[in-house]
């Protein structure tokens, strides 16, 4: 086999389909709290990002930065090994005690990104528990779909969001089977939001447990940012809630948080816990005071509240088509990938706003979107300026497209 020619044909087929991807190399502005502003690695010119999953700007904080400086210095740069051969650190321990408390859970346990422990949570409970069945809801997120794949258990993937399909499948399951829901609390690409309380009481009539992904809700979504089951008083009843401190709290990692046996059974079974470096204590010291942070302070959740209004508000007033959804995501559905690239790469070039394009396999064809993402930290001219870039190239495309059909 001529394996180059093999992997240029594949990159050429994906760039024929316009989903080939290319990195925008941004250099953040780091002191600039609250600023949105950002700069193009290749030059200076200034770049407002609006599809950051760094929600509330945390990763500029100052007090997650103070707190990453002292124990860099403290503590130097790795952790030096895995968690059980000398990688656990004070800052490890104090994060696991935070997001425990966080989640009103026994225990929490930490991963190298959230990706991982989907991968390595599920994967162990569904190969080690005997004879497990994992119900998995149709849109949920890569990272869980391969670790349950990877457990090998049985599968059943229910129709998305509904309690209705679940509770028939979970029916027509041996009832002395051990059972396992897999579901998102926000999903990423639509922003809707699952009726979780309902899932739990279908969970809880066919004795299943329950593994909630709330990856993007955590942070924002709470009155102490524990996440949407936090906010619907739902968090007790939820068996292993699952996060990453990569997006709200604005640093790096993932976790699961739930009773102290099901977290020691994931620390001593999961290989994707054993067997890697443990995260920098610098990282885990700024992911522990963001949630710190976080817990108390209310500003940052409702100026991101307030912005994600604003913002919802001026695209439907110009008739631009977003998902209406109850979330902090606001997709733009474009329905086209050269369209969606197009669009982006006039953002950028003409009004120096970043929005990435999202194609297939991330969404299906034909639904291809802009996904904005709001920030506090994005000002009133950050918004009237993407609004106006936004009304600018909709009409366009909008006498593009009546010249097309006359
Ligand atoms: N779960 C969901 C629903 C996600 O959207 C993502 C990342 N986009 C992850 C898990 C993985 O989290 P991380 O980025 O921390 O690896």
């Amino acid at each position: 086999m001529n394996y180059e020619a093999f992997f240029a044909a594949e990159l050429s087929k994906l760039k024929d389909d316009g989903r080939y991807r290319i990195f925008a190399e941004l250099e953040r502005k780091a002191g600039a709290f609250p600023a949105a502003e950002q700069f193009v690695a290749e030059g200076t010119r200034p770049v407002t990002v609006w599809c950051s999953n760094d929600y509330l700007g945390m990763g500029q904080h100052p007090k997650v930065l103070d707190a990453m400086h002292d124990t860099l210095d403290r503590c130097g740069a790795g952790a030096g090994g895995t968690r059980n051969i000398s990688g656990t650190t004070h800052s490890h321990v104090v994060l696991e005690a935070e997001l425990a408390d966080l989640h009103g859970k026994e225990a929490a346990l930490l991963f190298t990104s959230g990706y991982v422990s989907n991968w390595a949570a599920l994967g162990t409970l569904g190969a080690r528990i005997p004879g497990c069945v994992i119900l998995s809801d149709a849109l949920n997120h890569a990272s869980m779909i391969e670790g349950i794949r990877h457990s090998r258990a049985e599968v059943h993937k229910f129709t998305h969001n509904s309690p209705e399909d679940l509770d028939r499948r979970l029916s027509q399951l041996d009832p002395e089977r051990p059972k396992l829901v897999a579901f998102e609390s926000v999903y990423s690409m639509d922003g809707d939001i699952a009726p979780i309380a309902e899932i739990l009481d279908v969970c809880e009539a066919h004795g299943a447990m329950s593994y909630l992904d709330e990856v993007h809700g955590v942070g924002l979504y709470g009155p102490r940012g524990g996440g949407v089951a936090e906010r619907e008083g739902l968090m007790d009843r939820v068996t292993v809630i699952e996060g990453t401190l990569g997006k709200a709290f604005g640093v790096m990692g993932g976790y699961i948080a739930s009773s102290a046996a099901l977290c020691d059974f994931i620390r001593s079974f999961a290989s994707g816990f054993i067997f890697t470096t443990a995260l920098p204590p610098a990282l885990a010291a700024g992911a522990a005071a963001s949630i710190r942070h976080l817990k108390s302070s209310h500003v940052e959740r409702a100026r991101h509240r307030d912005r994600v209004a604003q913002v919802r508000r001026r695209l439907d007033a110009l008739g631009i088509p977003t998902i209406d959804n109850p979330s902090h995501i606001i997709p733009i559905m474009v329905g086209d990938a050269h369209k969606c690239k197009r669009i982006s790469d006039w953002l950028l070039e003409h009004h120096g706003i970043y929005v990435q394009p999202i194609n297939y396999p991330t969404v299906p064809v034909g639904t291809e979107r802009l996904r904005l993402t709001p920030s506090p930290v994005h000002t009133d001219g950050d918004i009237d300026r993407l609004v106006t870039a936004l009304s600018e190239i909709w009409s366009q495309c909008e006498l593009a497209r009546r010249a097309l059909a006359a």
